[in-house]
């Protein structure tokens, strides 16, 4: 076991496997000084860092995320790449807590050298569990892996969340009849650069076809988000393989579009710089929160304006002008 940070970095590099889990482990900890080193590990493998292609998927539950990424996954290996698993769940306060399952559901996949996954350990705070996985992908591509899925699970802000740190967001649906397509989100579609309708398979494959050419004929009228990509809708069996490697394929196409334009380093650099406002205000929050200056006055002002008896502007103003008084 690695004693200190350099000798973490060395063997992540190397492409330990403990030391993976635990570099992983480091960036999920709250505890301050697991912070401080888990900062000066990401600033050291840094350089080693970029290199994957980063995919989200998303999806209702039951339309077969998990079956997918195993199919996925393998077939991906044996194609030679290294494949990373993450979930994301900001929904959930199992603090630290491995998501139930996550582990068997690929079973086949988690025993593969070439894999890695990485059930998710959740925490109150998003913010948190956004600056956690995009550190946990930044200790993937150092550690070699050349693809990084990350998966939601939880309902709800997951979605926008994942889509903020990966290059390429996939949205798998069960198939649907016509009228139920209205139910899906919009704004999720609008995420989606590629969207799979699964279970195309045994009774299900006319379903599943006459959806995808439905959803097809949906997202081209929505206005594409990138001028260089039009989003595709493919129908994929995760159960018999089918079609996954067209998937693989559209990676592919994606990531080379995209590195044609340079729309694939501008989605970077927007996101980090999106990433730095996110980490600056998680980081004055937390330090308005703790000043002593607000904990005394904001229990009554927060009463004050929970009754309506004083504007939230007026609270706000109030708890700033104490705030940076005491600075
Ligand atoms: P998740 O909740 O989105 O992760 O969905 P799961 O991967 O757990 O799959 C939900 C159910 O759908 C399971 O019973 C799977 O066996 C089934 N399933 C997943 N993919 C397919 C598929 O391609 N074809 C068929 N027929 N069933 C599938």
């Amino acid at each position: 076991m690695p004693r200190n940070n350099g000798d973490l970095a060395a063997a992540l590099r190397g492409g330990s496997r403990r030391a993976l889990a635990r570099a992983v482990t480091l960036v999920e900890s709250t505890r301050p000084d697991h912070r401080e080193e888990a900062e000066r590990l990401i600033e050291a493998i840094l350089p080693a860092t970029g290199g994957a292609t980063r995919i989200g998927i998303t999806g209702p539950p039951g339309a077969g995320k998990s079956t997918f990424i195993e199919r996925f996954g393998l077939d991906g290996i044996a194609r030679g790449r290294k494949i990373a698993v993450l979930a994301v769940d900001p929904g959930s306060k199992r603090g630290g807590g491995a998501i139930l399952g996550d582990k068997t559901r690929m079973t086949e996949l988690a025993r593969a050298p070439a894999a890695f996954i990485r059930p998710s350990s959740a925490g109150a705070q998003s913010g948190g569990v956004a600056r956690r996985t995009r550190e946990a992908i930044l200790v993937c591509e150092a550690a070699g892996f050349d693809t990084v899925l990350v998966e939601t699970v939880g309902a709800g802000q997951s979605e926008t969340t994942v889509a903020e740190m990966v290059d390429m967001f996939l949205l798998i649906l069960p198939p649907a009849a016509g009228d139920e397509l209205q139910g899906i989100k919009r704004g999720i579609i609008e995420l989606a650069d590629l969207i799979l309708v699964n279970k195309a398979d045994g009774d299900l494959l006319e379903h599943a076809r006459r959806s995808a050419a439905e959803y097809a004929n949906a997202v081209h009228l929505i206005r594409p988000a990138l001028a260089e990509w039009q989003v595709t809708v493919r129908a994929v069996s995760a159960l018999t393989g089918n079609g996954i490697d067209a998937v693989w394929e559209e990676v592919a196409r994606f990531r080379a579009a995209l590195e044609a334009s340079g729309a694939w380093a501008r989605r970077r650099a927007g996101q980090a710089q999106a990433a730095l406002w996110a980490e600056i205000g998680d980081g004055l929050l937390e330090r308005f929160r703790a000043a002593p200056a607000i904990a005394a006055r904001l229990a009554k002002l927060e009463g004050e304006v929970a009754a309506g008896k004083r504007t939230p502007a007026s609270a706000a103003r109030l708890l700033l002008a104490a705030f940076l008084g005491e600075r």
